[in-house]
This record gives C-alpha cells, sequence and structure tokens, in this order.
C-alpha cells in the first residue's frame, strides 16, 4: 500500500516509512492510504460471521502488503489479540460494542497492541533497540506501556504529570520493569509533552538513541480499530432478524469521541465494505467537532475537563484525516452529533443501568444517551424543525441521510462503542447507579503492584541526562 499525507497528496511513501515516522515531519500532515480496498463479497456475506482474528487479518493484509508476508501478519494479529471485542444487545435498537476485555480495560489496546508488534517486526534486523517516548495523561500511556511490555528491540519511557491523573491510572503505568519504565515529572501534561518534543529535535541525543514516538496518530494504531467495527457490524446484521425480528438492519455506530482516531477506524471499516450506513458522532462539553458539523465552521478550541477525561480534547487531531477522507457535504449526509456535559453523563448512567441493567462506564455513557436521544424523538424534531436551542446539550442540528431508518422506516440499529470498562471510573459509575461496578482481576492485580516511577524534575537538560545515562 502507498500512503500520502493529509497536506500534500503528492507525498508517497510505504507502510514502515508511515510507521516509523508516525507523522511527516516536513509538512506536519498525517498520514492516510492512497486507497480503501473492499473486503470480498464472499468473506463479507459468510454466515456465521467470521471470527475478529480472521476479520483483522483480511483487513490489515492490504495494507502491509509487500512489506509483511501473511505468516508473520497471522503471528502479529494472534499475539495482540488473545482477547475478544463482544457485542451484546441492551434493547431490540442498541448494541453495545466491549472494547474493555484487553489487558488495560480500554480500546486503546486494540491499537497500541498491534502497533508495537508492527514496530518490533520493522526493527527486527537493527542491533540496537527503538526508543519510544510517550507523554500521557492517563489512559493512552497504559496502553502503550502494557502493549510495548516485554516486545523485542522496543524500549519505552513514559512521562506523566506527578500527582495529575487518577491513582489507578497511575498504577497502570508505573509499575512496569524491565523494557517499560515512567517517569513522573513535577509539571503539567504539556510540560512532559515539551519535554518529548524538545528530545525529538536534539539532534546530538538523537544521535545516540534511536527515537520514536506512539501517540495516536500513528496510522499503525488506527488501522487496526476498523477491525472491531467491522466484526460487530458483521456481527449485527446476521442476527438481528433472528433476536429481534429486524430485517435488513441500518447499522449505525455511535462513538463517543475525543482525538476521533476511534471514529476514523470506523470510516476505514465502511469503506472496507462493513455493513454500516452512518455514525453518531458524540462528545462530552468538547464539542468541537459537533460544532463544525452544525455550523460548518471548524474551531479548536482548548480542552475542558468532564467526567469522560479520556474525551477531553479541543483540538482532535484526526480531523484533519476526515475533512481529507470526505467532502463536508458527505460528512453532512453520514454523521449525526451530539454532545452531552457532565450532568447528563451522570443521568446517562443511571438511566442505561435502570432501564437495561447494563452498567456503562462515562465515556460509553455518552454514547448511550447520544443514541437514546435519536430514537426516542430528537431525530424527529430535527426532521420537523422544532428541536429547540442546540447549544444545549444534545443532538446538533444536522440530518445525516439515514434519519428517515430511525424514524420510519424504524430498522435503525445503534451499536454504542463502550471504549472503558466502568470500574476504571467506579467512583463516578457507582455515585451514578449506587452500586460499584465489578473489578476485572486484571486491575486488581494492577493496584496490588509496586510502584516503580522515577521523580523527574521538569527540566530539559536533566531529562536528557537521565536517557543518556540509563538508557
Ligand atoms: C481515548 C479514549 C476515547 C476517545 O477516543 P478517540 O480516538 O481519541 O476519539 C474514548 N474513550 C476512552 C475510554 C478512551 O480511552
Amino acid at each position: 500500500m502507498i500512503y500520502t499525507d493529509t497536506r500534500d497528496n503528492s507525498v508517497r511513501v510505504d507502510f514502515k516509512t508511515a510507521v516509523v515516522n508516525g507523522m511527516n515531519e516536513k509538512t506536519g500532515g498525517l498520514y492516510i492510504p492512497v486507497d480503501f480496498p473492499k473486503l470480498d463479497k464472499s468473506f463479507l456475506n459468510k454466515d456465521p460471521e467470521p471470527n475478529l482474528r480472521e476479520i483483522a487479518f483480511e483487513m490489515a493484509k492490504p495494507y502491509v502488503e509487500g512489506e509483511i508476508p501473511d505468516d508473520d501478519l497471522r503471528r502479529i494479529i494472534n499475539d495482540a489479540y488473545p482477547f475478544p471485542a463482544k457485542v451484546s444487545g441492551l434493547d431490540p435498537n442498541s448494541y453495545v460494542l466491549e472494547l474493555f476485555h484487553g489487558p488495560t480495560c480500554a480500546f486503546k489496546d486494540f491499537g497500541a497492541r498491534f502497533m508495537a508488534r508492527v514496530m518490533s517486526y520493522f526493527n527486527r534486523n537493527e542491533s540496537t533497540p527503538l526508543h519510544i517516548l510517550v507523554a500521557t495523561s492517563g489512559d493512552t500511556g497504559s496502553a502503550v506501556g502494557s502493549a510495548f511490555h516485554n516486545v523485542p528491540g522496543l524500549d519505552v519511557t513514559i512521562l506523566y504529570p506527578e500527582g495529575k491523573i487518577s491513582p489507578l491510572q497511575e498504577k497502570q503505568l508505573s509499575t512496569f520493569d524491565g523494557n517499560v519504565r515512567a517517569l513522573k515529572v513535577k509539571g503539567t501534561f504539556d510540560d512532559c509533552q515539551k519535554l518529548v518534543k524538545t528530545a525529538f529535535t536534539d539532534n546530538e541525543l538523537r544521535s545516540k538513541l534511536r527515537l520514536s514516538s506512539a501517540n495516536s496518530i500513528n496510522i499503525s494504531r488506527l488501522l487496526p480499530q476498523s477491525f472491531y467495527y467491522m466484526y460487530a457490524a458483521l456481527y449485527v446484521k446476521n442476527r438481528a432478524w433472528q433476536y429481534n425480528k429486524i430485517e435488513n438492519p441500518s447499522i449505525m455506530m455511535v462513538v463517543p469521541s475525543g482525538n476521533f482516531g476511534n471514529l476514523t477506524s470506523g470510516l476505514i471499516a465502511r469503506e472496507m465494505g462493513a455493513p454500516i450506513t452512518g455514525f453518531v458522532a458524540a462528545t462530552n462539553t468538547n464539542r468541537t467537532v459537533p460544532d463544525w458539523i452544525a455550523t460548518g465552521d471548524y474551531k479548536a478550541r482548548p480542552s475542558v475537563a468532564t467526567y469522560a477525561n479520556a474525551m477531553d480534547v479541543g483540538a482532535p487531531s484526526n480531523y484533519e484525516r476526515i475533512a481529507a477522507m470526505y467532502s463536508f457535504d458527505q460528512v453532512k449526509q453520514l454523521f449525526a452529533s451530539y454532545w452531552l456535559d457532565d450532568d447528563g453523563i451522570m443521568a446517562s448512567i443511571k438511566d442505561c443501568y435502570s432501564k437495561t441493567g447494563y452498567t456503562i462506564d462515562p465515556h460509553g455513557a455518552v454514547g448511550w444517551k447520544a443514541w437514546s436521544d435519536i430514537k426516542n424523538g430528537a431525530m424527529t424534531e430535527l426532521q420537523n424543525g422544532t428541536k429547540g436551542d442546540w447549544t444545549k446539550p444534545g443532538l446538533t442540528p444536522n440530518l445525516p441521510e439515514w434519519a428517515d431508518d430511525v424514524t420510519k422506516k424504524k430498522n435503525a440499529i445503534g451499536v454504542i462503542l463502550e471504549t472503558a470498562h466502568p470500574a476504571k471510573f467506579g467512583s463516578i459509575v457507582a455515585q451514578a447507579t449506587g452500586k460499584n461496578p465489578s473489578i476485572p482481576d486484571r486491575l486488581e492485580k494492577v493496584m496490588k503492584l509496586e510502584d516503580k516511577a522515577i521523580p523527574m524534575e521538569n527540566d530539559y537538560e536533566k531529562f536528557k541526562n537521565w536517557l543518556i545515562e540509563n538508557l
């Protein structure tokens, strides 16, 4: 596959270059494949549907063609995904896609674990390790640390702001040994990011250490997230009649979003033939994208802290990929958009629990409320032009081409992406439902491990010297 750049479509690079560089430093743009090949009809129409790993292999194949042979790709995928993505029904028109069955209990495991193994593969003939530096405000660090732990040829240093992440998040990224370590920086997340960025532009340091990043703009984190969309869409399509007597379901993916990487992956799955009609772009108070879809004006802004904190992004970097892949008119046909404040998140967790018995986390709760409102009148109001003040939380004024599937044909099914396990946000969830969510063994275990974080001043020279002396 050839990859181009969101800012300059004369750029042509291979997969390895796109992965190793992360982004195009010359243009500041992001890499995207020049083409999204459709899977074979015979594969898409299999009944029962193929499992997640089979789908992963078929979908990844064209993007690594000529660079990773089939046997190696299969090994990478089997090693990356020893855990499932699970679809379950909430009510006849709503399903949930659970993406928290990986080691860190959040969907970022899907992208990070594939990226780690691909990077290791591309580094296999080097005599020195590739040093990954990541700054994190929480969830990314643990997914990356866990994904790269004990992967050959790679070495990871995670920087996080001391005292500014949750105790569980801190445990999840500071208790590794071997090739992964965490530095607790006396500063903010922005300070951590600055230390990392300065290191990448430091030629003296780069002559001593081979450095790379692992952030969410990397194409090798985006592509694998498309696998579970395909899986869920085929699963629901095959079973909707059997479970709920819905013929020819029109499937909408409801995506709680921050940086919009997850949603971009959904678009890739749709391009490759997943039976997905449209998307609901759902955010917390950081409503940059809903406002864009409503008004046509894209205005990045500073982020605001919310209960769904992994979505606290005011300048979503994957906006650039969406805008490169589709015209604004196409976006408006494909997407409904929705945003919710903290009171709404709390009420939604409670509502989902009391109506369905399902315990949803604050991120998934944004999706549950969005889809509930869409089904229960908000889309009809939008069609009738009776929708009230759109500066309040709710559906924003854009009528997707699939609106009738919800309001008239009634064959619409929403698949809500549950991006984190509710136990990761136990106190918020308990406050909403009156019950502590059950804690998976793997989270309980990590709470008992010894904290190995290394204290670090917010001082570039000290950070640099530490790297040189210790790596
Ligand atoms: C990262 C994250 C999101 C947001 O995903 P994007 O790809 O940034 O839109 C949502 N929920 C959880 C739990 C996350 O960790």
